[in-house]
């Protein structure tokens, strides 16, 4: 289904969570990791969200993905309410969004050939027919062999283990990508190809794309606008240029300020590494 308007909108969306009791005397303490958030998402459009661990990033997706309920506020995607309905209400949310995790070894099971796995979001929906053709077109879309089905989850690197779960989270043909620090786990040599897969694939499917990360400089590659959030709330929104070239709040001010300072440590770090590996004699 096609609706006009944003793909995905989000309204006040608010998610407490209770921890457990420390004392008989208190009550259980709350943490608000998500608090009041609005956002929407046009279609096509690429949205990173930006902020430091523990600051409601991953509990904003859940719920975007219906893998949990908000406390209040709305959740909308292509038209169709997601915050208030049961797991098993949302199947046409499945066809319709799909999703890449930070560890692909955690999400790929290692029992399963890569050809099942890619194809399994289809044999989910029930389709039977033509997915081995299908797997094969998704293994060469992500740049993997066909012969790449017949194998293993480990048998493969973190970055490539990650162009499968691109091919399995695009079997069903969704419309929506989202993705929760898809390459903060993998070396910094294979992130640029990684990203770059991502972008080319959201270019060539059409897809609306959430990305979320810690890390500003990887979002600034492949999102359209980047939402900052801190303590469970945004506290900006912009264009990615606008943000980098001119951010408003002291926090995104930090996080940019805080880039260069990245780079030049992991660089000097490397020229480090480097100069110890040639006194090891390496
Ligand atoms: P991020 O992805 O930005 O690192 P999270 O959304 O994972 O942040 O977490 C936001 C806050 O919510 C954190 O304080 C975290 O400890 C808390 N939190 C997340 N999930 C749960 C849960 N299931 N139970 C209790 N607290 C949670
Ligand atoms: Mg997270």
């Amino acid at each position: 289904m096609t609706t006009d308007g944003p793909v995905i909108e989000l309204r006040e969306v608010c998610r407490d969570f209770r921890r457990p009791r420390t004392s008989l005397r208190e009550a259980p303490p709350v943490v608000h990791a998500v608090r009041g958030v609005s956002l929407s998402v046009e279609r096509g459009e690429r949205v990173g969200i930006v902020g430091e661990s523990g600051s409601g990033k991953s509990t904003l997706l859940r719920m975007i993905c219906g893998l949990d309920r908000p406390s209040s506020g709305e959740i909308i995607i292509d038209g169709r309410p997601v915050h208030d309905q049961s797991a098993r209400r949302l199947g046409w949310l499945r066809e319709q969004l799909q999703l890449v995790f930070q560890d692909p070894m955690s999400s790929l099971d290692p029992r399963m050939r890569v050809r099942d796995i890619v194809a399994e979001p289809l044999v989910a929906q029930g389709r039977r027919d033509g997915n081995a053709d299908r797997v094969t077109e998704l293994l060469e879309r992500v740049g993997l062999s066909a012969e790449a089905g017949d194998r293993y989850p480990h048998q493969f690197s973190g970055g490539q283990r990650q162009r499968i779960s691109v091919a399995r989270a695009l079997a069903p043909d969704p419309d929506i990508l989202v993705a929760d620090e898809p390459v903060s786990a993998l070396d910094v040599s294979v992130r640029a190809q990684v990203l770059n897969l991502i972008d080319e694939v959201v270019e060539a499917y059409h897809l609306s794309l959430v990305f979320v990360s810690h890390d500003l400089s990887v979002v600034r590659h492949v999102c359209d606008r980047v939402a900052v959030m801190r303590r469970g709330e945004i506290v900006e929104v912009a264009p990615t240029e606008q943000l980098f070239a001119d951010p408003q709040h002291e926090y995104t001010r930090s996080l940019v300020a805080a880039i260069p300072d990245l780079q030049s440590a992991l660089a000097g770090r490397t020229a480090r590494d480097l100069a110890q590996g040639v006194a090891d004699g390496l």
